[in-house]
């Protein structure tokens, strides 16, 4: 270990319990919450296993009232749950790290779809994230009973092994709507003054210190106000940073480790467009003014000498992480074995977040295994070896699908594969979309696999070679993997109108496509239209591009609001403020089903005609597989044989164009697959059923 790293490796105590080092999992969604208690654990032991000394489970519901079905959350009603959340528990102590559960309460921000009662708030609010209802004030009743379940809730946790129980008061939940002057309008002892806000949050965390205090670590996750500046982040009104501290002063006492979380989820979860690493220091270093007692902070930290110099600083104790320790689980023993080039860093794309927005579990553009520890067996550090190593493999493409496979092959052991791809540079549709404004960090897929390629033995990377059906057949190969990607159709085609646009020719200089304006090509004129039916990050990414060039830019969306996805990933306002800022118009709901020139015309949300004046216009409508090469390969199953060739694939876009993490995803699924009975086919995974004996 280099010694500059050293500091991170040292103890630390939080109440009774002593921390191994000092990286720390904080609380985040898996989506797989209590009821699917084994992937919950194995996806928590690997961090563990990777070297962070703490690891947490995600939000658990102390009670009904807060329920968050559709999604899956740790819910701790009872003690079957507890029992079910043990599981992670003691797998995360196989590997020497202290278990913490995150005890919360959703308050008005709670769906109760599930569980069909009231939602409870200080006050009769609506959620601004809930539709249908307001909540119910809580009485004094509601609120010693709360507590009470709180209490319960961490008597489970402790029973079942956890040595941090949270009180969890950030990210506008029920605690937040307590201290919130905003949400708050009690006249009661719980509302009006500072201290009146305060005393929900202090009573349970006094029941629950009193309750456990002597045998778990007590945490508390606060928000301190952030005020990053970036238009669209700043999300509900929270409780400013003097405040707040005030607050923690107050609550010293019954607090054994401080988890700061800054401003609203969109700013604390920054995704990188807008937030760098460690964008969250001025705020959560505030801490330190209030409190001696051990701080976690977060930052979306990679650096291992910006968290060495972080926590040298003495501001915090502790380098807090979700995205980066679910990216690369043995970020610390990486930098413990000092193999810093291994370090798979996070590219704040917040794919995580999507797929749990979306109500899927857990996944990760870099880190292909994240979620699937327990499903499919995948260990992200540790692959089968092949019973052949030898036999020669050759994939073309060296896209996201065609990186990853052949990275995982290497490490496999395979010893004679071959990574072959047309242009000068690795990276397939990565090349371009890494040179997008704000989008520089999603470079890191390319990055990461392109080192550990060039430290894999048994993998020759050969770029600037476009091999053609007769070159793959003459190659050498036993088993062929086509990873070749897909490109934007110039010709219009979208969704609802499957034909071409007509006027749709990106032959004529006034019709582009993405791939031909990040090669250089630009419209005839200043006015352009970005012609959007895609929903993420393309169109703006093309349109803030054009508009720094100086083109006046429109984007023409067929959805509602500009670029839907981004709310998935939480940069859906900061995206649309951003592009606002950079002069870009849009027109929404619109759909666009002719180009002439100097004009698009179709039709406006409620079907009348539309058009508009313009100079050129790029289309980001849909995206075709690249796949003759494939079809003429496989239409030819005599060539292949008489060329040795025993086995063909396709992945990645390939196959249909999908997001970049998929595309990884199908590469990866395929190299540890290879050599089983039927790899074109997943094999089955395994799923958590309710047993029905
Ligand atoms: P994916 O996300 O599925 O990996 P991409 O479109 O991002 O797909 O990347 C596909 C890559 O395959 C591109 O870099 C492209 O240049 C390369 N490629 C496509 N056809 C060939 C070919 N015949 N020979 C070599 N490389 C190819």
């Amino acid at each position: 270990m280099d010694a500059r790293h050293a500091v991170l490796f040292e103890p630390v105590s939080i109440g009774p319990k002593t921390l191994p080092n000092r990286f720390y999992q904080v609380p985040h969604a898996s989506g797989f919450g209590s009821a699917r208690p084994r992937a919950q654990a194995a996806f928590r032991a690997i961090k563990a296993e990777g070297g962070w000394g703490g690891v947490c489970v995600e939000y658990a519901p102390v009670s009904p009232d807060s329920d968050e079905s559709p999604a899956i959350a740790a819910d701790i009603w009872d003690d079957r749950d507890a029992r079910a959340l043990g599981l992670a528990a003691e797998a995360i102590h196989a590997h020497g790290a202290l278990a913490g559960l995150e005890l919360y309460h959703g308050g008005a921000s709670s769906p109760n779809g599930g569980s069909r009662t009231v939602r409870l708030a200080p006050s009769q609010l609506t959620s601004g994230v809930q539709w249908g209802g307001l909540a119910k004030e809580m009485d004094t009743a509601d609120i010693a009973r709360i507590q009470r379940n709180w209490v319960q809730a961490a008597r489970r946790a402790r029973d079942v092994g956890f040595d941090i129980v949270y009180v969890y008061g950030a990210h506008g939940y029920l605690m937040t709507q307590f201290l919130s002057a905003y949400a708050n309008r009690r006249t009661d002892g719980y509302g009006g003054s500072l201290a009146n806000r305060g005393r929900f949050w202090l009573e349970t965390l006094a029941a629950v210190r009193e309750a456990v205090g002597s045998d778990c670590a007590v945490a508390t996750r606060i928000a301190v106000h952030g005020d990053s500046g970036v238009p669209g982040a700043e999300g509900l009104p929270g409780i400013h940073a003097d405040d707040m501290l005030t607050l923690v002063k107050m609550a010293d006492d019954l607090v054994d480790l401080w988890d700061v979380t800054v401003g609203s989820w969109p700013e604390d979860s920054g995704t990188s467009r807008y937030f760098p690493e460690g964008h969250e220091r001025p705020w959560a270093h505030r801490m330190r003014e209030a409190t001696a007692k051990p701080v976690v902070a977060v930052g979306r930290y990679s650096s291992p000498d910006l968290m060495a110099e972080v926590i040298g600083s003495g501001a915090v104790d502790l380098i807090g992480s979700a995205r980066q320790a679910i990216a690369d689980p043995f970020l610390p023993r990486k930098i413990d074995e000092g193999r810093l080039d291994e370090i798979r860093e996070c590219t704040g794309s917040n794919m995580c977040i999507l797929r749990e927005e979306s109500f899927n579990h857990i996944g990760c553009v870099q880190n292909a295994t994240a979620g699937e520890e327990y499903r499919r067996g995948w260990h992200p550090e540790s692959f089968p070896a092949p019973a052949d190593p030898g036999r020669p493999v050759l994939i073309v493409g060296a896209g996201p699908a065609g990186m990853e496979c052949a990275v995982v092959l290497g490490r496999r052991g395979f010893t004679a594969v071959h990574l072959v791809e047309a242009e000068p540079e690795i990276g397939g549709r990565l090349r371009w979309t890494r040179r997008l404004p704000t989008l520089g960090d999603w470079g890191r897929i390319i990055d990461w696999r392109a080192v550990q390629l060039a430290k894999l033995p048994g993998v020759k990377v050969i770029t600037g070679r476009s091999l053609a059906a007769v070159d793959v057949l003459d190659y050498g190969a036993d088993l062929v993997v086509l990873a070749t990607g897909s490109s934007w159709r110039g010709d219009g085609g979208q969704p609802g109108y499957p034909d071409p646009m007509p006027g749709a020719d990106p032959a004529l200089p006034h019709v582009l496509t993405p791939e031909q304006v990040c090669a250089g090509k630009r419209p005839p004129g200043r006015r352009v239209v970005v012609y959007d039916t895609d929903g993420y990050y393309v169109a703006p990414g093309v349109a803030e591009l054009l508009a720094a060039d100086g083109f006046e830019v429109t984007v023409v969306t067929t959805f509602a609001v500009l670029s839907p996805v981004s709310d998935q990933t939480l940069e859906g306002d900061m995206l649309r403020a951003h592009l606002h800022r950079a002069g870009v118009a849009v027109q929404h709901a619109t759909t666009i089903t002719g180009i002439g020139a100097g004009s698009v015309t179709g039709q406006c949300r409620h079907g009348e005609p539309w058009s508009a004046a313009c100079d050129g216009v790029v289309l980001v409508t849909q995206q075709a597989s690249q796949d003759a090469l494939y079809t003429e390969l496989a239409g030819d199953e005599p060539a292949l044989a008489a060329a040795g060739i025993s086995r063909l694939y396709r992945i990645g876009d390939a196959v249909a164009p999908r997001m970049i993490s998929e595309a990884i995803f199908d590469g990866h699924r395929l190299a540890r697959e290879i050599d089983q009975d039927r790899p074109a086919q997943p094999a089955p995974y395994r799923r958590e059923r309710t047993d029905l004996r």
